[in-house]
């Protein structure tokens, strides 16, 4: 039994404070904060029965977060903030002696940059106070990582070839929207494309390369090459992998909305001048797009985010598909959330769960591929996102 601080009351938010909420045994102290109080605690008053404590709390202000921590001594803090604040909040963890989770690495906010180089610095530190943080458990990145370290613990001797693959089939009704927050949605694929081949990394223009790939219960989907920030944990954990790629699928209609908004400079990260005052196009834009925690209600369709895998066993190629098909309408049923949240939320609540009971817990930084992935693949089939295997998998991108 422990007591954890969530930070953040957005979609992803939402998600994970109620599925801690659900497990009394496991969570049985759950505080939550954010930037905006009544986001909390609306999330609060669904669960109802007080079983959630709400605080207000600026999370890029290391003094305010050690205050928070020291009043309410948690044993971990579940950060579903944003990734700019994933520094600031590991900075309070050290100092105060508490635990820390993510789902997203660590973006400076005037420099669209994926890397982990800037948590993995923290390893001796958190080591030095007999402290764990676990980076990236979300579904991609989290799961994936953990799908990838399980086809490698039970199915191969090598693994070869690594194609992460997200499809998101679902329909929200809405123009355009993001499916979690715009600007870091926004940030990321608007990058060049990167991934890996024989040791090093490939750069392509953004989107520039795509093609349909087939997934299970959807059908084939136009899925386009991006970077995504666990090709660089993975690569560095499974060595014997000689190309890793990330693919995602986007309708016509979406590129078609954020094409005009790149080519008009909504989407900038530079501050621009307007009316005397500096703002920022792209946190403009934020503000005036739904809010991806408002998208449940009449969202359907579903989500397929899985691994695709060559590799060697026992002197043989072996092809593998490892994947969670989850369904928005399900989502929102269960946590007034849609699916991209709770593909999320679920992940962190495991993660967290692990860490509580001990099975995934050592000193240092780690990201999830390197714990046992059992008891996790395990507590995603009880949890709300099942999985499916296919053996002999033979439909890899042809790019
Ligand atoms: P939202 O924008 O819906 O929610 C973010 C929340 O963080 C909001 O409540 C926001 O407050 C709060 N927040 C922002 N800045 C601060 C601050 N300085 N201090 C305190 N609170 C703050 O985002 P999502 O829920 O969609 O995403 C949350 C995280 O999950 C992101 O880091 C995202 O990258 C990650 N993610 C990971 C995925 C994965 O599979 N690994 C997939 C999807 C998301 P306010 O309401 O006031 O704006």
């Amino acid at each position: 039994m422990a007591k954890v601080l969530i930070i953040g009351a957005g979609g992803v938010g939402n998600v994970v404070t109620k599925k801690c909420a659900m497990l009394p045994e496991v969570f049985s102290e759950i505080v939550l904060a954010s930037r905006t109080k009544s986001k909390c605690d609306k999330i609060a008053e669904e669960i109802g029965e007080n079983r959630v404590k709400t605080v207000q709390v600026d999370a890029d202000n290391v003094p305010e977060l050690v205050a928070l921590l020291e009043e309410h001594k948690p044993f971990m803090v579940i950060n579903v903030a944003l990734p700019y604040q994933d520094l600031t909040i590991m900075d309070a963890c050290l100092e105060v002696g508490v635990h820390y989770l993510d789902t997203a690495n660590y973006e400076p906010i005037d420099e669209a940059k994926f890397e982990y180089s800037w948590q993995w610095a923290y390893q001796d530190r958190f080591k030095e106070k007999g402290l764990m943080a676990l980076l990236g458990c979300g579904f991609d990145p989290g799961v994936t990582g953990v799908f990838t370290a399980y086809a490698n613990k039970h199915y191969f001797d090598e693994m070869h070839q690594l194609d992460i693959v997200d499809c998101n089939a679902g329909d929200h009704g809405k123009a355009f929207a993001t499916n979690f927050n715009p600007e870091i949605n926004i940030r990321e694929i608007t990058q060049n494309g990167r991934f890996w081949k024989d040791g090093k990394w490939v750069e392509t223009k953004p989107m520039e390369i795509h093609e349909p790939l087939n997934y299970p219960n959807i059908g084939a989907r136009e899925s386009y090459l991006m970077y995504h920030e666990e090709l660089e944990s993975l690569t560095k954990n499974f060595p014997t992998l000689q190309q890793a790629r990330f693919w995602m699928t986007f309708s016509p209609t979406y590129l078609n909305f954020l094409n005009v908004l790149e080519e008009v400079g909504m989407t900038r990260i530079d501050p621009v001048l307007y009316e005397g005052k500096e703002i920022v196009p792209l946190q403009f834009l934020k503000a005036v797009l739904p809010e991806p925690s408002s998208l449940g209600e009449n969202y359907t369709g579903e989500t397929s985010i899985g691994c695709r895998i060559k590799g060697i066993k026992d002197g043989e190629e072996k092809k593998y598909y490892v994947y969670n098909n989850c369904s928005h309408t399900e989502a929102y049923k269960e946590v007034k959330g849609q699916g991209v949240a709770y593909t999320t939320g679920v992940p962190a609540m495991i993660g967290a769960m692990l860490m509580i009971q001990g099975e995934w817990m050592q000193e240092g930084v780690y990201n999830v591929e390197e714990f046992n992935p059992d008891p996790f693949m395990e507590m995603l089939n009880q949890h709300g996102l099942p999985w499916h295997e296919q053996f002999d998998f033979h439909e890899f991108a042809n790019k």
